[in-house]
């Protein structure tokens, strides 16, 4: 379990990984200013100007109550969070969080991270998942739900998320491999709008591995998870698609 005193540790400046003098306002190698407000600390550094327009158009969604699966995903994966150090990758609102107080929530909409504070967690990031915050191996465990797919850099948010830990849990929602796939997902996004997160890019298998392998991370366990596909209703015709093979599920460690 986590301490006040192990979390503050573990900051370290988004851009040199410098460990941070909480003292100081700013890092004393490359001068990046940071602070803590109203409990979740300030962190952000996100240079790709993808990343940061889909931080805007979250910072809006989040003001609404944002859809998340109800299928009892976050209850497992509270089972995994519990009793080690965890960070949780692009945390939303705090559903993990909500359920594992300890749990470190990293989250890049500062709209999300003050639902969570609400919903009762205690250790909060405003951070983007490219530019983690954190000293290297700093935790046990590293938890990316349903987010990858929605990254503007997920080669880097995995090599990251490898950095700070030595187990990392992920489920992403995955396309299925056939050729011309991309083509006909887009087409086939494009007609019917589905423009409720601002990056959506499910990822094949072959696509998500070489990734872990870049990220010199060995496979433990791959498996299918049936996260509904259509949660929330995002396609108000189509029913929620629940007990689908719809996303991956991976255990890896460094
Ligand atoms: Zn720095």
């Amino acid at each position: 379990m986590l301490t006040q005193t192990q979390f503050l540790d573990s900051l370290a400046c988004p851009r040199c990984k410098t460990k941070l003098k909480l003292t100081r306002k700013h890092c004393a190698v490359c001068d990046f200013g940071f602070s803590c407000k109203q409990g979740v600390w300030k962190l952000l550094y996100n240079p790709h100007p993808v990343s940061e327009t889909s931080r805007r158009l979250y910072e809006k969604l989040h003001r609404r109550k944002f859809a998340v699966p109800t299928d009892g995903v976050y209850e497992v994966l509270a089972c995994f969070a519990r009793g080690n150090t965890t960070i949780d990758v692009a945390s939303g609102d705090g559903e993990l969080e909500s359920r594992v107080s300890e749990t470190v929530g990293v989250e890049f909409a500062y709209n999300a991270l003050r639902k969570s504070k609400n919903r009762g967690a205690k250790f909060l990031v405003q951070a983007d998942a490219a530019h983690l915050p954190f000293v290297d191996d700093a935790f046990d465990l590293a938890i990316c739900a349903g987010s990858l797919e929605h990254f503007a850099d997920p080669e880097l948010a995995i090599s990251e998320m490898a950095r700070v830990s030595k187990i990392q849990i992920l489920t992403v929602h995955k396309l299925p491999s056939f050729p011309a796939i991309q083509i006909v997902y887009n087409l086939l996004t494009h007609i019917i709008s589905l423009q409720q997160q601002p990056i959506e890019q499910p990822l094949t298998w072959k696509r998500l591995e070489n990734l872990l392998i870049q990220a010199q991370l060995k496979i433990i366990f791959k498996g299918v998870w049936t996260l509904p596909v259509n949660y929330g209703r995002v396609v108000k015709f189509l029913p929620e698609l629940k007990n689908l093979p719809s996303c991956h599920f991976v255990i890896t460690k460094k």
